[in-house]
Protein backbone atom coordinates (compact mmCIF):
# COMPACT_ATOMS: atom_id res chain seq x y z
CA UNK A 1 0.00 0.00 0.00
CA UNK A 2 1.21 3.37 -1.07
CA UNK A 3 -0.74 5.67 -0.18
CA UNK A 4 -0.31 10.14 0.50
CA UNK A 5 -2.98 12.16 2.20
CA UNK A 6 -2.99 15.89 1.31
CA UNK A 7 -5.45 18.07 3.93
CA UNK A 8 -4.89 22.05 5.13
CA UNK A 9 -3.35 22.12 8.57
CA UNK A 10 -5.96 20.93 11.14
CA UNK A 11 -7.85 18.45 8.39
CA UNK A 12 -6.77 15.46 10.75
CA UNK A 13 -4.58 14.00 8.36
CA UNK A 14 -1.75 12.87 10.91
CA UNK A 15 -4.83 11.38 13.05
CA UNK A 16 -6.04 9.37 10.01
CA UNK A 17 -2.08 8.64 8.85
CA UNK A 18 -1.75 6.94 12.21
CA UNK A 19 -5.10 5.19 11.87
CA UNK A 20 -4.56 3.94 8.27
CA UNK A 21 -0.87 3.04 8.90
CA UNK A 22 -2.04 0.60 11.57
CA UNK A 23 -4.52 -0.75 9.43
CA UNK A 24 -2.36 -1.51 6.04
CA UNK A 25 0.19 -2.58 8.63
CA UNK A 26 3.04 -0.07 6.71
CA UNK A 27 4.96 3.09 8.36
CA UNK A 28 3.23 6.55 8.58
CA UNK A 29 6.32 8.51 7.66
CA UNK A 30 5.19 12.68 8.40
CA UNK A 31 7.40 14.66 6.96
CA UNK A 32 6.16 17.32 9.87
CA UNK A 33 7.14 15.10 12.28
CA UNK A 34 10.26 13.92 11.02
CA UNK A 35 11.14 17.50 10.26
CA UNK A 36 10.31 18.83 13.45
CA UNK A 37 12.41 15.39 15.01
CA UNK A 38 15.51 16.78 13.37
CA UNK A 39 15.19 20.16 14.63
CA UNK A 40 14.82 18.73 18.14
CA UNK A 41 18.13 16.73 17.51
CA UNK A 42 19.92 20.10 16.54
CA UNK A 43 20.94 18.52 13.67
CA UNK A 44 22.38 20.15 10.37
CA UNK A 45 19.17 19.51 8.53
CA UNK A 46 17.03 20.34 11.46
CA UNK A 47 18.80 24.14 12.34
CA UNK A 48 18.28 25.17 8.33
CA UNK A 49 14.88 23.86 8.50
CA UNK A 50 13.94 25.77 12.21
CA UNK A 51 13.32 29.23 10.84
CA UNK A 52 10.92 27.78 7.83
CA UNK A 53 8.82 26.03 10.39
CA UNK A 54 8.47 28.92 12.54
CA UNK A 55 7.15 31.05 10.09
CA UNK A 56 4.88 28.11 8.57
CA UNK A 57 6.67 28.32 5.28
CA UNK A 58 7.77 25.23 3.46
CA UNK A 59 11.24 23.94 4.16
CA UNK A 60 13.03 23.91 0.97
CA UNK A 61 13.24 20.59 -1.36
CA UNK A 62 16.24 19.74 -1.09
CA UNK A 63 15.98 19.60 3.01
CA UNK A 64 12.94 17.64 2.76
CA UNK A 65 14.04 15.46 -0.18
CA UNK A 66 16.75 14.84 1.89
CA UNK A 67 15.39 13.82 5.10
CA UNK A 68 12.51 11.85 3.43
CA UNK A 69 14.35 9.73 0.41
CA UNK A 70 15.56 7.14 2.09
CA UNK A 71 13.06 5.87 4.78
CA UNK A 72 10.42 6.41 1.61
CA UNK A 73 12.48 3.75 -0.48
CA UNK A 74 13.33 2.09 2.44
CA UNK A 75 9.18 1.37 3.15
CA UNK A 76 8.44 1.04 -0.34
CA UNK A 77 10.70 -1.99 -0.98
CA UNK A 78 9.04 -3.46 2.82
CA UNK A 79 4.90 -3.29 1.86
CA UNK A 80 4.80 0.08 1.42
CA UNK A 81 3.71 3.19 3.50
CA UNK A 82 1.42 5.84 4.77
CA UNK A 83 2.96 9.60 3.37
CA UNK A 84 1.51 12.51 5.52
CA UNK A 85 2.56 15.91 3.96
CA UNK A 86 5.56 14.90 1.62
CA UNK A 87 4.61 15.63 -1.67
CA UNK A 88 3.69 18.99 -1.06
CA UNK A 89 4.51 21.28 -3.78
CA UNK A 90 4.19 20.11 -7.47
CA UNK A 91 8.08 20.21 -7.80
CA UNK A 92 8.47 18.12 -4.21
CA UNK A 93 6.22 15.62 -6.58
CA UNK A 94 7.88 15.34 -9.83
CA UNK A 95 11.04 14.94 -8.14
CA UNK A 96 9.06 12.14 -5.90
CA UNK A 97 7.65 10.68 -9.24
CA UNK A 98 10.82 10.21 -10.92
CA UNK A 99 12.70 9.10 -7.81
CA UNK A 100 9.81 6.19 -7.47
CA UNK A 101 9.97 5.69 -11.27
CA UNK A 102 13.05 3.99 -11.06
CA UNK A 103 12.34 1.53 -8.18
CA UNK A 104 8.32 1.45 -9.43
CA UNK A 105 6.90 2.16 -6.80
CA UNK A 106 4.99 5.31 -7.72
CA UNK A 107 1.84 6.02 -5.29
CA UNK A 108 -1.21 4.28 -5.73
CA UNK A 109 -3.97 6.90 -3.96
CA UNK A 110 -3.61 10.29 -2.47
CA UNK A 111 -6.70 11.68 -0.11
CA UNK A 112 -7.43 14.60 0.02
CA UNK A 113 -9.48 15.60 3.34
CA UNK A 114 -11.88 18.14 2.80
CA UNK A 115 -12.39 20.80 5.98
CA UNK A 116 -14.11 24.21 5.39
CA UNK A 117 -12.09 27.07 6.92
CA UNK A 118 -14.36 27.61 9.93
CA UNK A 119 -13.61 24.05 11.25
CA UNK A 120 -10.21 23.69 10.22
CA UNK A 121 -9.86 27.44 12.73
CA UNK A 122 -11.72 25.82 15.50
CA UNK A 123 -9.27 22.60 15.13
CA UNK A 124 -5.84 24.44 15.39
CA UNK A 125 -7.00 26.79 18.21
CA UNK A 126 -7.88 23.59 20.25
CA UNK A 127 -4.73 22.01 19.17
CA UNK A 128 -2.70 24.66 20.27
CA UNK A 129 -4.08 24.69 23.36
CA UNK A 130 -3.40 20.99 23.91
CA UNK A 131 0.25 20.27 22.44
CA UNK A 132 1.39 23.37 22.20
CA UNK A 133 2.85 23.40 18.72
CA UNK A 134 4.79 26.98 17.89
CA UNK A 135 3.59 26.96 14.22
CA UNK A 136 -0.42 27.06 15.87
CA UNK A 137 -0.49 30.52 16.75
CA UNK A 138 -3.19 32.80 14.74
CA UNK A 139 -0.56 34.35 12.62
CA UNK A 140 0.84 30.91 11.25
CA UNK A 141 -1.52 29.05 10.86
CA UNK A 142 -2.78 31.98 8.38
CA UNK A 143 0.54 31.72 6.78
CA UNK A 144 -0.05 28.15 6.41
CA UNK A 145 -3.21 28.15 4.75
CA UNK A 146 -1.54 30.67 2.08
CA UNK A 147 1.32 28.29 1.60
CA UNK A 148 -1.79 24.98 1.02
CA UNK A 149 -3.64 27.25 -1.30
CA UNK A 150 -0.45 28.29 -3.78
CA UNK A 151 1.42 25.72 -3.33
CA UNK A 152 -0.18 22.58 -2.36
CA UNK A 153 -3.33 22.58 -3.84
CA UNK A 154 -2.37 22.46 -7.78
CA UNK A 155 -0.78 19.03 -6.39
CA UNK A 156 -4.73 17.71 -6.54
CA UNK A 157 -4.53 18.00 -10.62
CA UNK A 158 -1.75 16.99 -10.94
CA UNK A 159 -2.92 13.09 -9.29
CA UNK A 160 -6.26 13.36 -10.28
CA UNK A 161 -5.02 14.22 -14.17
CA UNK A 162 -3.33 10.21 -12.65
CA UNK A 163 -6.71 8.88 -12.03
CA UNK A 164 -5.70 8.28 -8.35
CA UNK A 165 -7.43 11.62 -6.50
CA UNK A 166 -9.93 10.41 -3.60
CA UNK A 167 -11.44 13.34 -2.01
CA UNK A 168 -12.81 12.49 1.37
CA UNK A 169 -15.30 14.28 3.51
CA UNK A 170 -13.09 15.30 6.75
CA UNK A 171 -16.22 17.06 8.79
CA UNK A 172 -17.37 13.99 10.30
CA UNK A 173 -16.63 11.41 13.29
CA UNK A 174 -12.42 10.06 13.22
CA UNK A 175 -14.45 6.86 12.66
CA UNK A 176 -16.56 7.93 9.58
CA UNK A 177 -13.90 9.14 7.94
CA UNK A 178 -11.29 6.67 8.28
CA UNK A 179 -14.41 4.04 7.17
CA UNK A 180 -15.20 6.52 4.07
CA UNK A 181 -11.05 6.07 3.40
CA UNK A 182 -10.50 3.06 3.48
CA UNK A 183 -13.68 2.11 1.52
CA UNK A 184 -12.26 4.63 -1.37
CA UNK A 185 -9.01 3.37 -1.19
CA UNK A 186 -9.84 0.03 -1.51
CA UNK A 187 -11.66 0.40 -4.32
CA UNK A 188 -9.31 2.26 -6.44
CA UNK A 189 -6.21 -0.30 -5.25
CA UNK A 190 -8.07 -3.39 -5.24
P1 LIG B 1 0.36 21.02 8.88
O1 LIG B 1 -0.07 20.27 7.66
O2 LIG B 1 -0.67 21.00 9.96
O3 LIG B 1 0.87 22.40 8.57
P2 LIG B 1 2.79 19.41 9.13
O4 LIG B 1 3.29 18.78 10.37
O5 LIG B 1 2.45 18.56 7.98
O6 LIG B 1 1.54 20.27 9.61
O7 LIG B 1 3.85 20.50 8.62
C1 LIG B 1 4.37 21.48 9.49
C2 LIG B 1 5.47 22.30 8.80
O8 LIG B 1 6.53 21.42 8.35
C3 LIG B 1 5.05 23.04 7.53
O9 LIG B 1 4.44 24.28 7.81
C4 LIG B 1 6.40 23.18 6.81
O10 LIG B 1 7.18 24.21 7.37
C5 LIG B 1 7.10 21.86 7.12
N1 LIG B 1 6.89 20.82 6.09
C6 LIG B 1 6.22 19.65 6.25
N2 LIG B 1 6.21 18.94 5.11
C7 LIG B 1 6.87 19.67 4.20
C8 LIG B 1 7.20 19.48 2.83
N3 LIG B 1 6.84 18.39 2.16
N4 LIG B 1 7.89 20.46 2.19
C9 LIG B 1 8.27 21.56 2.85
N5 LIG B 1 8.01 21.80 4.13
C10 LIG B 1 7.32 20.87 4.81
Amino acid sequence: MRLLLVAYPGAGKGTQATRLAAHYGVPQLSSGELLRAEVQRGSRIGKAAEDYLGRGDLVPDELVLRVLSSPILEAAKNGGFVLDGFPRTLSQAEAAYTLAQQSDVELQAVVYLRVGHDELLRRLRARAGQEGRSDDDDITIGRRFEVFENQTEPLLDFYDRRGILLEINGEQPVEDVFADITGAVDNLVG
